[in-house]
């Protein structure tokens, strides 16, 4: 089994565990405090997790949270900036395990020399703050899929909600200029929290891959968060990927994360768009409060590939579904 998982907020958790480290620090008078990092944390997403379940890729979400920023989206560039320099020093640290990839074929000569691939990305386009030109920054420092809208309106456009009105509400100008700016630069543009007005301007408007990072089937499990099976025909259509999510919220609605609902979604996602179509975006590290989870963290990846096998999901389906299908849309990044 060979894993490329699309999202994950692990590089969240790591920021949020190094303000509380500098204020208890700052409060105690002293600096000695365990190291929480990829190698031994206590989230879902660590280098023996990601090892265990032959993890060739994961994207790393630097994904940030407006509410949590006294400073706005000002602020919260520097969080995204601040999660790229921590991912940055992890691989500086643990240089035979893990390694940045900025294109398949990173992903390539990393796998040969037996490195996990890290792929950087920004959730929440927000903190452009109607910056263009922070575009090609993020990109220069090698942010290679952007998810423009978050769960708030943003410089981009609108979000995913349950208010119809807003539903409807897509891309603003500045949004339709950056997501193909996004494209002609290299980066894939995910349509996960989109509003399906954005979802349908995203596609209108991006000149390079599209993709939805993390997000399940509505027709199972209603939730503005979920695609409908018309967005997952055209995503399909438009050579995208949707990977399934694991919180609860959007498989069934329930605070409980379970086997048999990703298979759902899975055998969902593969009728209306087809075996090329599903991937993995397990969400990891980017939700609490789960009553229960079939899979806790990424070392227990293979009863997913257990799960959907006793489905009746062929071999090379799986191997799709766990790696190609994010790979075909990776492929067809512009060459950097
Ligand atoms: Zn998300």
């Amino acid at each position: 089994m060979r894993l490329i998982d699309m999202h994950c907020d692990t590089l969240w958790k790591l920021l949020c565990f190094e303000k509380e480290k500098e204020k208890r620090g700052a409060a105690e008078g002293t600096k000695d405090f365990s190291e929480e990092d990829l190698m031994r944390n206590s989230g879902c997403i660590t280098i023996p997790g990601m090892r265990k379940a032959g993890t060739l890729a994961q994207f790393f979400a630097c994904f940030t949270y407006l509410d949590h920023a006294e400073g706005g989206y000002e602020e919260c560039y520097e969080d995204v900036l601040a999660m790229i320099q921590i991912l940055d020093s992890q691989c500086e640290k643990y240089p035979g395990e893990i390694a940045h990839a900025y294109s398949f074929r990173d992903i390539r000569e990393n796998e040969e020399e037996g490195k996990i691939s890290a792929v950087l990305t920004v959730e929440e386009g927000g903190v452009l703050n109607g910056k263009m030109e922070r575009l090609l920054e993020l990109y220069r420092k090698g942010v290679r899929l952007i998810t423009p809208i978050w769960n708030y309106e943003n410089c981009f456009g609108y979000p995913n909600s349950r208010d119809p009105q807003v539903m409807k509400l897509g891309l603003k100008e500045f949004g339709k200029e950056a997501v193909e700016y996004a494209g002609r630069l290299g980066m894939i543009v995910d349509v996960s929290h989109a509003s399906d007005g954005a979802f349908q301007d995203i596609l209108d408007c991006a000149k390079g891959p599209v993709a939805a990072s993390h997000s399940n089937c509505r027709a199972l499990c209603s939730h503005p968060r979920n695609l409908s099976d018309e967005m997952i025909r055209k995503l399909a259509n438009a050579g995208g990927t949707a990977g399934l999510n694991f919180y609860g919220p959007f498989l069934s609605g329930g605070k409980e994360s379970k086997l048999e609902d990703m298979t759902a979604h899975i055998m969902h996602m593969i009728r209306m768009g087809g075996s090329e179509f599903p991937a993995i975006g397990s969400d990891f590290d980017g939700f609490d409060g789960m009553e229960y989870e079939d899979i806790p963290w990424v070392g227990d990846m293979e009863l997913l590939w257990h799960g959907l096998k006793k489905a009746g999901i062929t071999e090379s389906q799986l191997d799709g579904i766990f790696r190609k299908n994010a790979q075909r849309v990776l492929k067809s990044l512009a060459p950097s």
